[in-house]
């Protein structure tokens, strides 16, 4: 177990290997401050799937898509720690019991808050919901433009990476994938 304390002296350590005189004011409480972002960052370790998609709601015979999209999010590459955002689309098509909407968005933000990569994130909400909601199908599909590609390396600043994860209904189903893709574009 890392202490706080290990921690700060350890991003003092990677100040000292950037710049030379790390004294300077700016540079004063970065450590402590560093830290604290990635406590928040960092977050989705502390919640799990089972709890945020535990209260669901008898969906009275409803049995269209359910639909919530341009979930923003903001997630970390665990190969650069650089930012990636984007946009979730995230549906289900419900058995006999729904799950309050911002749910969707709470277990894309469970995943996108750990050091990842935009496939895993995918295929994990598309799990949780599977596996919590046992629905009739479940689909989530992902837009991010990463800071690894934009910043340094190739350096494309526009370049778009779509994921996607298609189960039950919307695997197997060409009109359930089509509907799908019509209501995310409408
Ligand atoms: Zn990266």
């Amino acid at each position: 177990m890392v202490t706080r304390e290990e921690a700060e002296n350890a991003v003092q350590t990677l100040l000292e290997y950037i710049e030379d005189d790390v004294s300077r004011e700016g540079l004063q409480e970065t450590s402590s401050r560093v830290i604290n972002s990635w406590d928040e960052i960092f977050n989705g370790y502390h919640q799990s799937p089972a709890e945020v998609l535990d209260s669901t709601f008898n969906g009275e015979g409803y049995d269209g898509i359910v639909l919530l999209r341009d979930i923003e999010f903001h997630s970390t590459c665990e190969h650069h720690l650089q930012p990636f955002t984007g946009r979730a689309h995230v549906a289900y098509i419900p058995t006999d019991r729904i799950v309050g909407i911002s749910k969707l968005a709470r277990i894309v933000d469970l995943h996108a808050r750990r050091l990842q990569n935009q496939e895993r994130i995918t295929k994990n909400v598309a799990d949780d919901l599977e596996t919590h909601l046992s629905p009739l199908g479940c689909a989530v599909i992902i837009e991010a433009s990463h800071g690894c590609m934009q910043c340094r390396g190739v350096k494309k600043q526009n370049a778009i990476m779509t994921t996607s994860a298609m189960r039950g209904v919307f695997f197997d189903k060409a009109e359930a994938r089509s509907e799908l893709m019509q209501l995310i574009r409408d």
